[in-house]
């Protein structure tokens, strides 16, 4: 049977916007391996309760193995990669969300299905794809919340959460998504409950 911090409800899947993290005060640095395509990243998938605590660092007996997950490694630095300073290979990334919220998932994947799910559920989404789609693209310009929203909610047939954060100047902009996934990790469910922080109605899109 699982550990009581292991019996978690649901994930949030959060991807973050390259632009909306290296445009802030601070700033950041691309990873070892050079600039990432202009795409949303993977930042991690986080076991949840629907009270909306989560569990994190649930295991130390498990630390993060790369050679369990070398298979993965070229997708994850496409995919997954880290934009904080100083420039990494990714790994210091992958590990920190490994150790914080993938030992609180064990009871349904384990390591390498923990980073190989995912990775699925990214290329399953494809946040730009439908951003795109709707004519909502990263140049800079302001796009109404409810847009960006309808547009993933009907690409994806789920309802995200989007979270912001402030450019340089101060301008709210896209900063994170948000999407629900069901306890045993097969596929999006809508969030049983939402993460807090507000965004303006209007919000930017930055380039990359
Ligand atoms: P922040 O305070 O920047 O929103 O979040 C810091 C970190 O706390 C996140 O990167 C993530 O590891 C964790 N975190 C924040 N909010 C949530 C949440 O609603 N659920 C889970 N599982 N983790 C969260
Ligand atoms: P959280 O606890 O917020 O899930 O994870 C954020 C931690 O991962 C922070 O310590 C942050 O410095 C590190 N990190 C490394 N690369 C990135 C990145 O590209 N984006 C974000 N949000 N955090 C990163
Ligand atoms: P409602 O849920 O009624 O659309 O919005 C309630 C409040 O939450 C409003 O202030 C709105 O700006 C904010 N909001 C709606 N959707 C999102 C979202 O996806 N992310 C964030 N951060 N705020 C949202």
């Amino acid at each position: 049977a699982a550990s009581s911090s292991e019996d978690f409800d649901f994930f949030y899947f959060v991807q973050q916007w390259p632009g909306s993290y290296c445009d802030t005060q601070k700033s950041c640095c691309y990873p070892t391996s050079g600039k990432p395509a202009a795409d949303f990243g993977i930042h991690g998938l986080w076991p949840n309760y629907k009270d909306g605590t989560y569990p994190s660092n649930c295991d130390d007996t498990k630390p993060f193995d790369s050679s369990t997950i070398s298979d993965l490694v070229s997708s994850m630095k496409r995919n997954w990669p880290t934009l904080a300073c100083p420039s990494g290979s990714g790994e210091a990334f992958w590990e920190h969300e490994w150790e914080k919220h993938g030992t609180c998932s064990q009871s349904v994947i384990n390591q390498h299905e923990y980073f190989q799910t995912s990775l699925g559920l990214k290329q399953k989404t494809n946040l730009l794809g439908a951003l795109t789609k709707a004519g909502i693209n990263p140049d800079g310009n302001s796009y109404s919340l409810e847009s960006i929203r309808g547009s993933i909610k009907g690409s994806t047939g789920f309802t995200p959460w989007i979270e912001c954060n402030r450019d340089g100047s101060g301008n709210s902009q896209l900063y994170q998504v948000y999407l629900c996934v069901d306890r045993s990790a097969s596929g999006l469910i809508e969030c049983p409950v939402f993460p807090h922080g507000k965004c303006g109605a209007q919000i930017e899109f930055p380039s990359f």
